[in-house]
């Protein structure tokens, strides 16, 4: 299959945290891929038309698995030590070039309903869009405020709405797309604030799940054992949920420490899985759409997420980590001009792939600056010689006070996994604590799927150690990114020859 010789559009439906292990299409997930051993607890019949018409990614890995440095990343086509968009409080310099300006500047019409945040203000607001409309930071779940654009260009002005959030952006991108000029190509972003923390369903999926019990993870009893202190200590657990905004309801009383935490799982991820329902209703709407006006053939639709995210696994909420449940992300891409239906790919890809692909795919020139690689020849069924065999990652804000994820980078290669816990708040803002010991973990993701063995002090693993520290300082020179001189003095004597 060749592409089209008319520039396609690109549709790209973006939700905020959804595990790939919370769409039905991952249910086949590869022998090898990041998805695999964490059964499907959904049904997402639209996004699976995506899957089941396109491509299934099973080893799409985000750089640093949080929201704002993800959005970045995906937009920018680089690292966050690059675009500067290290944690949540560093927002992005929108004069920083990105995928959509490219496509605009070729002469796309572009928009962005939704989800943004990555910063308001002159210096903040979208740029690159003919036109958007976004949720101020968050945003809320039911009748959200919105900002857009002043009419004089001059700042933004606030939109009250009436409704669901996910329906109201829906309703936002099928308006635009109705009224766009149709001799051009469009780059539409679609960006769900859905299903980001409290949770909060819409009306039509409030009792979706009543009478029914989700299974739990394989992992939910995970007691941490072996890894680093600093993962033991971390804020994630299910017990610290916060019954009022999290649960929305009062923990029933006389229950024991593990009957609360199966009443509390239960709570906390029908209602993930609800908004999720929304979702999945909502891009059915957008693909019908395409149908009706006859653009399914050159339209290429994403639907991804800008990281994973824990449902309980190894007793867990929320993201932020190297594992393999918040790092992966879900990827399903739908392109009929140039994909085959039902394909599925097990070769990493990384968010910051995401801006190169989407400009060679509308045969434009990918800027040297941007450090990702484009995904075209994998679309294609492809498989290039010397196609990235491992994948830098690194987050940066160290202990939030709130979820105490620690800062730490690390290497994946396709069977194992490095992890540094480098201890040290350096100068990021919002850091707290004193600078502790570094730690490291050691994975072997064949044998060990789950990551819960930490395998770093093994003498068998000592050999693929010290393999993955030599790729972990390659990879830190490719991308540009220093080591921390402290973790790897610990690392080096871990790795010391036995006396
Ligand atoms: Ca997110």
């Amino acid at each position: 299959m060749s592409r089209s010789a008319v520039p396609p559009n690109l549709l790209f439906i973006m939700s905020d945290d959804h595990a790939a292990h919370a769409i039905s299409a991952y249910s086949t997930a590869s022998a090898t891929g990041a998805a695999r051993a964490r059964p499907v607890i959904n049904h997402t019949p639209n996004l699976d038309r995506i899957a089941n018409e396109g491509m299934r990614f099973d080893s799409c890995f985000c750089t640093n698995s949080i929201c704002t440095p993800s959005r970045a990343s995906i937009l920018t086509g680089t690292y966050n030590h690059v675009n500067g968009v290290t944690t949540l409080v560093t927002p992005m310099d929108n004069t920083l070039d990105t995928f959509p300006k490219r496509l605009q500047s070729a002469g796309y019409q572009t928009a962005m309903f939704g989800k943004w945040h990555l910063g308001h203000g002159p210096e903040h607001d979208p740029t690159g869009f003919d036109r958007w409309r976004v949720l101020p930071g968050q945003g809320h779940y039911h009748n959200p405020v919105m900002l857009q654009p002043r009419p004089d260009g001059r700042g933004h002005t606030i939109v009250e709405r009436g409704g669901y959030v996910t329906d109201l952006i829906t309703d936002d991108c099928l308006r635009w797309l109705d009224r766009r000029d149709r001799d051009r190509p469009f780059a539409l972003l679609c960006h769900h604030k859905a299903p980001h923390r409290s949770w909060e369903p819409s009306r039509k999926h409030f009792s979706l799940f009543d009478g029914i019990d989700i299974p739990e993870p394989d992992t939910l009893w995970d007691d941490h054992e072996g890894r680093a202190e600093v993962v033991q200590a971390m804020r994630m657990r299910i017990m610290d949920l916060d019954p009022v905004v999290d649960l929305k309801a009062t923990v029933p009383p006389g229950l024991s420490e593990d009957e609360e935490i199966r009443w509390r799982y239960q709570r906390y991820i029908k209602d993930y899985l609800r908004t999720i329902a929304s979702i999945d209703d909502n891009v059915g709407r957008m693909l019908d759409w395409l149908d009706s006006e006859g653009l399914t053939e050159n339209t290429i639709v994403v639907y991804t997420s800008d990281q994973g995210f824990f449902l309980g696994d190894h007793g867990w909420f929320d993201k932020r980590m190297m594992y393999e449940e918040s790092m992966a992300m879900p990827l399903l891409l739908r392109y009929p001009a140039m994909v085959e239906a039902g394909s599925v790919c097990d070769e990493i890809a990384l968010n910051v792939d995401f801006a190169s692909t989407f400009l060679d795919l509308a045969g434009l020139e990918v800027p040297a600056e941007m450090q990702g690689t484009s995904l075209a020849p994998l679309l294609a069924g492809e498989r290039p010689d010397g196609w990235q065999e491992s994948m830098y990652y690194r987050y940066w804000m160290h202990d939030d006070g709130s979820h105490r994820v620690p800062a730490h980078y690390g290497v994946r290669t396709r069977t194992h996994k490095l992890i540094g816990y480098y201890n040290d708040p350096l100068d990021q803002l919002g850091a707290r604590g004193p600078a502790t010991t570094p730690e490291w973990e050691l994975f072997d993701l064949v044998v060990d799927p789950a990551e819960l063995r930490n395998v770093i002090a093994d003498p068998a693993y000592r050999d693929v150690a010290i393999e993955l520290r030599i790729e972990l300082a390659r990879l830190q020179a490719e991308v540009g990114d220093e080591p921390h001189s402290g973790a790897e003095a610990v690392l080096a004597e871990l790795l010391a020859a036995p006396a």
